[in-house]
């Protein structure tokens, strides 16, 4: 106790390094020591006091002593300076001056838990902040350990004081960080979820409960694979969700249908990321979900209406070829499997069409395509290839026998009527089938054959079908070659007009020519036009080949003219095919060879046939009024074979009616009269609506007699004349009285 007595000095230190240690000093010592020992020690201590200063100089947490009997802070390390910003003397000059500097919203709860301490004298910390003189804010964090003597009293406190501003700070920000990233996964649009690795949920967004139709607490007492009710087809794609976890991929993106809890289909992109730790050990699985029905149903509306016919529902041409092409490629692997078309084409549509209207019409057509579903659907793909023309895929059928049976199935089916709005219709259809042939790859060239054969189908009548067979398409390349060779003849005008006299029977007059087309090809000589025409019609030629025609028509005439025959009441009748009044530069062209050839419209009759005006989506009417008005005269074509009523004949713009030579043929084998009294009707209603009649192909002088008694004013046919050449054209013309 002498020696703590000693200096207050000393007793501080000892008090500071020995007090822990709890070292007693010995009476016997105290009364013994020599004066050079003491030095001894004072050195040693005054070396120890060396080393704790440098430690607590260095260190920059503040380091300070309280006495527990004042509550007074008797020893601060220099870090006091930095942290409170005031020197260390003005706190012992005046010890309550760092209570003083607690920021006031923190004072009331830090003087709080230092009263309870040292009331207690329990070991304490808190954290709060200090304005420094220079009133910057400074956080701290104090603790303070009570140290005990030997009766286990308190006697003082040893504290730690240390800046945590940049901690707080830091803390503030990934507080508010925390807080916005909460509130975007609260809000996001799309679905958050994270499961643990064993696929069971821990947090989930409400997004996520709204796609999948379940409340977040039963999403969360779940895993992962029971709220993905899989369907057949995405099952596999779960499958690969456990892989995940499996292969530790660390990331995957699937689209899958999916149903909700109350059993929604409904289709979405699941995004996986699995996270992983500092040691690369995977921590859990992050899900985001986005429900993408409404874009799928879209996607698959397109897609749908893409390769379907928008009336029927049925693929449609695209999609048939597709199939066919993979039929075909099926064929190729194997022998043993086998396929067949059929080409179908609805017989006389187009009268149904006309008559009852568009509307009706398309009604007829859904109509056929379900009774065509219905009959030999499933499998067999069935498409609508076109107005009324329909295709059927027969794929991997067992022999080809099953085609001709699916074809008497359809006749079959077609056979009873159709209610169309109480309109009771009568429908059939005429079929071609082509089969599997390890030669053709090209769908096209199946199809084409197939059309070729109903083409087939149809010329042996209606409600037949035809089998496919080479010869025909040997046709089909005969036919190309024609128009190779079509085209090379337009190109080099090879064309010439024959002319076949009109004979007035009242007269016995040659009231004017029909101009016939006839073609002088290099090798095979003079080719009539039954074989070109529609060659030409069906290529879009006959549009060249037609204004030739129309330059060598007009041409004749006006030589006629200046040659001085003799053309009074002369009509040149010349043919006009439906392509031709289609075109829309028909009058501009028929314009421009009379502004440069000069001929009077009314020299000129113009033929066209019923089909014509039968023309869906065509108001050849028009056309044809138009041409009038400009002086041209109108026949109507070989009437008889069309289905023109003699009722709508009143409505047509013609002057002229040519009775068909089939009909002028049966006059004569005519039994019953039951021909004669139709051409009889004929010549009297035309008469009534006041057309003229022409009957054309009169062979006979029996014809010409009957048709004479039934009022017929003239005639045309090889009686008097077959069609001739420009020489003896001109020769008629010299003396166009005749005698009979
Ligand atoms: P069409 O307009 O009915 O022409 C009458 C056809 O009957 C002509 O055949 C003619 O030679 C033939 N003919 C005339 N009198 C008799 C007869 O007493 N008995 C028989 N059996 N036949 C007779 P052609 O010249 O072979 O013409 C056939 C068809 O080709 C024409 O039928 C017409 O539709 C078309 N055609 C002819 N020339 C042209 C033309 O310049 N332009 C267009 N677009 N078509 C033409
Ligand atoms: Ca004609
Ligand atoms: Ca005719």
């Amino acid at each position: 106790r002498e020696f703590i007595c000693f200096s207050p000095l000393l007793r501080y230190i000892y008090i500071s390094l020995f007090c822990d240690r709890k070292i007693i000093m010995s009476d016997s010592l105290s009364k013994d020591l020599r004066v050079a020992e003491l030095e001894c020690r004072i050195e040693h201590l005054q070396r120890e006091q060396e080393n704790f200063r440098q430690i607590t100089d260095s260190i920059k947490e503040v380091f300070f002593l309280i006495d527990s009997d004042t509550d007074k802070i008797f020893y601060v390390s220099p870090a006091y300076e930095k942290v409170w910003g005031r020197s260390c003397e003005s706190l012992y000059l005046e010890p309550q001056s760092w209570l003083l500097a607690i920021h006031p919203d923190d004072c009331s709860r830090a003087m709080g838990t230092l009263e309870t301490q040292f009331r207690t004298g329990e070991e304490f910390q808190e954290e709060y902040r200090i304005i420094r003189p220079d009133q910057s804010i400074c956080w701290v964090r104090v603790q303070a350990f009570p140290v005990r003597d030997n009766n286990d009293k308190v006697y003082r406190f040893v504290g730690i004081a240390e800046d945590i501003t940049q901690r707080k700070k830091t803390e503030k920000s990934l507080h508010k960080s925390e807080e916005h990233f909460k509130l975007i996964f609260e809000q996001a649009p799309i679905g958050i979820a994270v499961t643990n690795l064993k696929g069971e949920f821990e947090q989930v967004n409400p997004a996520f409960c709204e796609i999948l139709e379940y409340k977040s607490s039963e999403i969360l007492s779940s895993r992962i694979f029971d709220v993905f009710h899989a369907n057949d087809t995405s099952e596999s794609e779960l499958l690969f969700v456990e892989k995940l976890f499996e292969n530790n991929e660390s990331e995957f993106q699937i689209e899958l249908q999916c149903e909700t809890k109350n059993n929604r289909q409904i289709d979405v992109i699941l995004k996986a990321v699995i996270v992983f730790d500092e040691f690369d050990d995977p921590v859990n699985c992050q899900y985001q979900l986005l429900d993408i029905t409404d874009r799928k149903s879209m996607e698959r509306q397109l897609i749908h209406d893409a390769l379907h016919d928008p009336l029927t529902q049925l693929p449609n041409r695209t999609l048939f070829t597709d199939r066919l092409k993979a039929a075909i490629a099926c064929s190729k692997k194997s022998r043993d499997y086998q396929y067949a078309v059929l080409f179908l084409d609805v017989d006389r549509f187009k009268i149904i069409n006309d008559s009852l209207g568009h509307l009706l019409g398309d009604k007829l057509l859904i109509e056929i395509a379900q009774r065509l579903q219905e009959e030999i659907g499933g499998k067999n793909t069935i498409a609508r290839f076109g107005g009324d023309e329909f295709t059927v895929l027969l794929d991997n059928i067992s022999d080809f026998s099953v085609a001709i049976q699916v074809a008497n199935k359809i006749q079959h089916r077609l056979r009873d009527y159709f209610d169309i709005d109480g309109n009771r219709i009568f429908v059939s259809a005429s079929i071609g089938i082509t089969l599997c042939d390890y030669q053709n790859d090209k769908p096209e060239d199946i199809l084409r054959d197939a059309d070729a054969t109903m083409y087939k189908a149809k010329e042996k009548g209606r409600a037949c079908y035809e089998v496919f067979d080479k010869s025909l398409r040997l046709a089909a390349s005969n036919r190309l070659k024609l128009e190779t060779e079509l085209r090379s003849g337009i190109f080099e005008k090879q064309f010439c007009l024959f002319y076949q006299p009109i004979v007035n029977l009242s007269a016995s007059k040659i009231e004017g020519f029909e101009a016939l087309l006839r073609w002088n090809h290099p090798t095979k000589g003079l080719i009539g036009p039954h074989l070109l025409i529609p060659v030409a019609e069906e290529t879009g030629l006959i549009l060249s080949l037609g204004e030739m025609i129309f330059e060598l028509a007009f041409k004749q005439l006006a030589k006629w003219q200046w040659q001085g025959k003799d053309l009074t009441g002369f009509k040149l009748s010349i043919n006009l095919s439906g392509k031709q009044l289609m075109a829309p530069d028909l009058i501009p062209i028929i314009n421009r060879l009379l502004s440069r050839i000069n001929v009077d419209p009314r020299m000129i009759k113009l033929e066209i046939t019923e089909s014509v005006l039968l023309e869906e989506d065509y108001d050849a009417i028009s056309v044809l009024k138009h041409l009038r008005n400009c002086g041209f005269g109108i026949s109507l074509d070989d009437f008889g074979t069309g289905y023109s009523s003699l009722s709508y004949l009143q409505r047509l713009p013609i002057d002229t009616l040519k009775i068909d030579r089939s009909f002028i043929q049966k006059i004569q084998r005519d039994e019953d009269n039951k021909n004669l009294a139709i051409v009889q009707s004929i010549i009297t209603l035309s008469h009534a609506i006041g057309l003229s009649v022409i009957a054309e192909g009169v062979e006979t002088k029996e014809q010409l007699v009957k048709l004479q008694s039934l009022g017929c004013e003239s005639i045309q046919g090889y009686l008097f004349s077959p069609p001739v050449d420009e020489v003896a054209a001109s020769d008629f013309l010299g003396k166009r009285i005749i005698d009979l």
